[in-house]
């Protein structure tokens, strides 16, 4: 079958529009009409060449959809079902899983085609990579049934794709990975769609200072309304400091949502004694962090988290209940919608900072 879907053909060129094809499902496999895909920063790293990524591809991993067709093995969905699909394929079997740990499965190879088999998607008969096991820049996704999970359908697609990445990263890495106590006080650098999305789970944890840093005023205000209880613009003054005067001594629980190796550093640096940084932005592939060590005597200490840790199947379910709540802001989150052929300026828009999330609309 054929569909359209945004190409990565060379790093650091746009993304083409091409029509390629799309197989049909497997016995574990599920075709989804994609409705919506939010553009996440990944996906620009890999344009930038900063992930290891092959190409041509297919990029986008942060999409709702419809289910259109499953596998003559698939029981947890079914066509007309609406689902949110994430990265985080899991085996169910290697000592991650079976830890409660499936986000980091060893064996994500079980949840992909067996070598040889027909490709997913391909064009003229040469295959085409599926970017994070989904490649949701496309009108329809063929992804393994352990990808999806069926969603209320009272939950409008646009918002319930946030949930595929950004919010499952940014909340889970507050509820999850730091597991930020009730009282406690917080630092975020960075306020963008993983940024915001952890004040949003340290508001939901009851901390009691949550302390937005970022280089845009913009991105500030943006952050209160999350629940920033106070911003930094570390452009017009030296963070560390800052936070350090605002929390009397320092944070309990630091976060870097940017990806970059001096933001890291400051986000150790202004931890009160005991306080947990964790770094959730992706630091580009072979770049190293310097720390003074003397830090780690009053027991400091750094975590890395991927994908909030997620244990989607229960996180998500949580997460849409605390939306339906009123408690996590999906709506306002979504700050510009477009087509596909609208990915490259979304991504012109993210690198400007003028933009939460964008979300492409592709049902057509
Ligand atoms: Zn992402
Ligand atoms: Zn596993």
């Amino acid at each position: 079958m054929q569909i359209k879907a945004a190409v990565l053909r060379e790093m650091n060129q746009p993304l083409s529009i091409e029509e390629i094809e799309i197989d049909q499902p497997a016995a574990h496999e599920v075709l989804v009409r994609t409705v919506a895909s939010g553009v996440c920063h990944s996906d620009l790293h890999c344009v930038r060449g900063n992930l290891p990524t092959r190409v041509p591809a297919v990029l986008g991993h942060e999409p709702a959809g419809i289910v259109e067709a499953v596998g003559s093995e698939v029981s947890t969905v079914k066509p007309g079902d609406h689902v949110i699909a994430c990265t985080s394929i899991y085996c169910g079997d290697c000592v991650q899983c079976l830890s409660g740990r499936p986000h980091l499965c060893v064996n994500r190879a079980a949840c992909r085609r067996p070598k040889g088999a027909s490709p997913r998607l391909s064009q003229n008969g040469l295959p085409i990579d599926q970017f994070a096991d989904l490649a949701a820049f496309a009108e329809k996704m063929l992804v393994h049934e352990r990808a999806v999970i069926k969603i209320g359908e009272d939950i409008p697609l646009d918002r319930a794709a946030l949930l595929g990445c950004a919010v499952t990263t940014g909340v889970g890495a507050a509820l999850n990975t730091a597991d930020v106590r009730a009282g406690s006080s917080v630092a975020v650098f960075g306020a963008g769609g993983v940024g915001t999305s952890i004040i949003q789970g340290a508001r939901i944890a009851g901390a009691r200072q949550i302390i937005a840093v970022d280089l845009l005023d913009n991105k500030l205000d943006n952050a209160r309304h999350f629940g920033a209880t106070h911003v930094v613009n570390a452009s017009k003054v030296d963070p560390v400091k800052q936070i350090k005067a605002l929390s009397e001594g320092g944070v309990d629980y630091s976060f870097e949502a940017i990806g970059h190796p001096k933001v890291l550093e400051q986000a150790f640096y202004c931890l009160a004694p005991r306080g947990i940084c964790t770094l959730v932005g992706a630091i580009p592939t072979g770049q190293k962090v310097e720390l003074i060590a003397g830090h780690f005597y009053v027991e400091k200490q750094i975590r890395g988290c991927f994908m909030g840790s997620n244990r989607f199947h229960i996180d998500m379910p949580r997460y849409l209940e605390l939306y339906r709540q009123g408690r996590l802001n999906l709506d306002d989150m979504v700050t510009r919608r477009g087509r596909l052929e609208d990915v490259n300026e979304a991504f012109r828009a993210m690198e400007a900072g003028e933009v939460t999330r964008t979300v492409l609309l592709l049902a057509s």
